[in-house]
């Protein structure tokens, strides 16, 4: 998720506040022809504007089913959001925050419950979402220091993923268990995926250590909140069992 700026200001007093939503609807008329190598379209998966009522108003470009044109090498990746304004040389709108935190609901909803579970999946340490200027191949300012600054207050992912292992923490882990002797899972290949063989394992680390089945690890039916502690457990096991050794 790759946050921009259109570095176009409303011609009033206030250059990233817009007042109706005519203003906003002939923007993005104007968006749509600003690019046309780009082809006749809004470039941006959706584009965001910092109303002067203090409402944010999200318009469609590409929209969220499609690839968009904003962030070279992440196109592809990641969905690219501008907001509509200047925000590196004038001033935040007054009700910024508000308006990114209620952007921030607007993610939260499309990663919980539309399908967009992997937005946030690759992000940088301190934030949740990236800046255009975080790319490595992008030489730009945007979405300008003034927004940039304020970019870690869009946090969308719920407390428990954001524990969560990432993905070479999990192939440490991964890499860990396959070694050990004699061999888990029967010395079939740790997928890292949750089905019936880490049923299996779960029930037999259970028995194994002595583990109350199905009252002390994880969450009942789901395997997939299970496997995590389980498989921490064996990690901190074998890593006990080696200091003891030496
Ligand atoms: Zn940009």
């Amino acid at each position: 998720m790759y946050v921009h700026h259109t570095v176009i200001v409303d011609p009033d007093v206030t250059d990233n506040e817009w007042q109706t939503l005519e203003e906003v609807k002939s923007s993005m008329r104007r968006l749509q022809q600003i690019r046309p190598d780009l082809g006749l379209d809004v470039p941006y998966n959706m584009v965001a504007f910092c109303m002067s009522d203090d409402e944010l108003v999200l318009c469609e470009g590409r929209g969220v089913g499609r690839t968009g044109a904003h962030t070279r090498n992440h196109n592809r990746s990641a969905l690219g959001i501008a907001f509509q304004g200047d925000f590196e040389d004038q001033a935040l709108p007054g009700n910024i925050d508000a308006q990114l935190s209620a952007f921030a609901e607007w993610l939260r909803d499309l990663r919980n419950n539309q399908g967009f579970s992997k937005l946030g999946y690759s992000r940088p340490d301190d934030k949740q979402v990236w800046g255009h200027r975080d790319s490595p191949t992008a030489s730009t300012a945007c979405p300008g220091q003034n927004l940039y600054d304020k970019l870690t207050l869009i946090r969308f992912i719920d407390e428990e993923d954001d524990i969560a292992m990432d993905k070479s923490t999990w192939r440490i882990v991964q890499l860990a268990l396959q070694a050990q002797n004699p061999p888990l899972y029967a010395g079939r290949a740790i997928d890292g995926k949750p089905g019936r063989y880490t049923h299996i394992a779960i029930r037999a680390f259970e028995k194994r250590m002595a583990l109350e089945a199905r009252g002390v690890i994880g969450i009942l039916n789901n395997p997939a909140a299970s496997i995590w502690p389980a498989t921490r457990e064996l990690l901190f096991v074998t890593a006990a069992a080696d200091l003891i050794a030496e």
